[in-house]
């Protein structure tokens, strides 16, 4: 007779503790750890190459902490269910639940082959602090603006879950099944992996390490701090909480025995947006393809290779936006600050719509995020819930000089501007070629023209933003 066990399945949740499912399933009995790699879904909704290299990584590390017993697939999750189930003798499959539309569409097929089969499916919630199916509005529909959702919806709600106790799962060791997670590592690109290795540390243990770094400096001026692109202040956990090998109860937690309360209660909203991301998300599955404001789908928008490839490579002309489009490309990550710049200079400026930059994010992000990334792109644009209003657009010459006045974080990633004094570094191009040249430096050659005008191009977003009014 074949033994009974049961099967966790790993998602974005590449953890070992405080890890509900797993917790959950190994008090049950013996545990089958499984990681589908699921490449039936449409390709938007398959991880960009970034993510694709740090998953590789994360699973290996994963794979190592459970004495290699963690068996990936590569296929239709219901395929690989349907094999296991025949192979052995399962009483219960358990995950941790996602939010996000295509994966709660596979869930519930699962779910039905599983129930004709006899089979539990049981979802827990470890990736989120508060269940966001159930944050409505007292009227019964979900809310649409941050600070009320926040303050009302979350914190009136109860406080998050505390993280459980540390704990060894149950693994339950198969030498019958073939892990694919070597086959996984042809699907990777060596570059990105190459940036990992440079700029990362990858797994469970390297998302509490970089918290512990976190906490002992980052959380102490954090508020002010976050905004300022060369500072050490913000946390870099996004990868991390992303791949779940953090949950953000353990960091909630973490941080609350920190009694800095104006930078802690500052942070704590920032996990705060991403709750609304993710009930944004729930709520409106389209959330990441559809202006959530329908007036948008009338917006005016335009479209130029050449002009969308000089904002990918970080060769705009424009200092500010150029440095963080190549943190983005050399590091897998860009300050919140800068992708708030790069988003804006994109829809505002050159009219381009927000899903080419989301798309570009997803591929090169290693946070890259259906639910953070659709909410912060539409926030951005203005078509979003409680979005930054349309008519704000941020001028990157000031940005740059209130956020990076000394311009350090300009130099390390625009080097061919660093022999320029500070005072010429945020819009080169309004200096003399004569003053330019005693730095041995010449506009169109050592750096490129702008490739628009800023206050011609703010002037025009203003424009098509109110043609878009007059036409809705
Ligand atoms: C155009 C645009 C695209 C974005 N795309 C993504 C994405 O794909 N993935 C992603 O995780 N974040 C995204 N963000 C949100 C934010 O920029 C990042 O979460 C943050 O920069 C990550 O760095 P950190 O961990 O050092 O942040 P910290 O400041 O240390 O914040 C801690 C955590 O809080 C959450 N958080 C912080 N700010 C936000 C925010 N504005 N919205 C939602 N959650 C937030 C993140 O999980 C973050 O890791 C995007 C923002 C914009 C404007």
């Amino acid at each position: 007779m074949k033994e009974k066990i049961v099967i966790n399945w790993f998602r974005n949740d590449l953890r070992i503790q405080d890890n509900l499912s797993l917790y959950y399933a190994s008090k049950l009995s013996k545990t089958l750890c499984v990681y589908i790699y699921d490449d039936s879904y449409e390709p938007q909704f398959l991880p960009g190459s970034a993510s694709k290299a740090w998953l590789f990584r994360s699973l290996n590390e994963l794979n190592e902490t459970l004495d290699n017993n963690l068996k990936v697939f590569i296929g239709d999750a219901v395929n690989v269910f349907k094999k296991l189930t025949t192979k052995f003798e399962v009483s219960d499959v358990f995950c941790n639940k996602s939010y996000e539309p295509q994966q709660i569409e596979k869930d519930s097929q699962i779910k039905d082959y599983l129930s004709e089969i006899g089979i539990n499916f049981n979802s827990s919630n470890s990736s989120l602090l508060w269940d966001t199916e159930k944050i409505l509005k007292d009227d019964g529909t979900p809310y649409r603006v941050f600070t009320p959702f926040y303050k009302k919806g979350c914190l009136v709600y109860g406080d998050p879950r505390p993280p459980l106790p540390d704990f060894t799962p149950n693994v339950f060791q198969s030498e019958l099944l073939i892990s694919e997670l070597n086959v996984l590592s042809e699907l990777i690109d060596d570059d990105w992996d190459k940036k990992i290795k440079k700029n990362w540390h990858v797994g469970e243990s390297a998302a509490l390490n970089q918290l512990d770094i976190f906490l002992q400096n980052g959380i102490y001026n954090y508020k002010d701090g976050r905004n300022f692109p060369d500072n050490l202040n913000v946390s870099r956990l996004s990868p991390h909480l992303h791949f779940g090998e953090i949950s953000p109860n353990q960091i909630w937690y973490a941080i609350n025995e920190n009694n800095n309360e104006r930078n802690v209660s500052h942070f704590k909203s920032e996990l705060g947006w991403r709750e609304f991301s993710n009930n944004l998300l729930y709520f409106n599955p389209n959330f990441p393809t559809k202006n959530f404001q329908q007036k948008f789908d009338n917006f005016p928008w335009e479209f130029d290779t050449e002009i969308f490839n000089s904002w990918k490579n970080g060769t705009t002309g424009i200092p500010i936006v150029d440095a963080g489009m190549r943190e983005l490309s050399e590091t897998g990550y860009m300050h919140n600050r800068l992708r708030m710049i790069v988003g804006s200079f994109l829809v505002k400026n050159l009219l381009i719509h927000w899903s080419y930059g989301a798309e570009w994010f997803w591929e090169c992000l290693f946070d890259a995020d259906l639910a953070n990334n659709s909410a912060g792109w539409q926030w951005i644009a203005g078509s979003g819930a409680d979005a930054a209003p349309y008519f704000r657009i941020f001028n990157p010459i000031l940005q740059s000089q209130k956020f990076d006045p000394d311009g350090k974080y300009i130099k390390r990633f625009v080097p061919e501007l660093s022999k320029l004094p500070v005072e010429f570094l945020f819009s080169p191009w309004d200096v003399k070629d004569s003053e330019l040249l005693k730095y041995d430096f010449k506009m169109g050659e050592d750096y490129p023209f702008p490739i628009i005008d800023l206050k011609f191009s703010r002037q025009r977003a203003l424009d098509s933003f109110q043609k878009m009014g007059e036409k809705s």
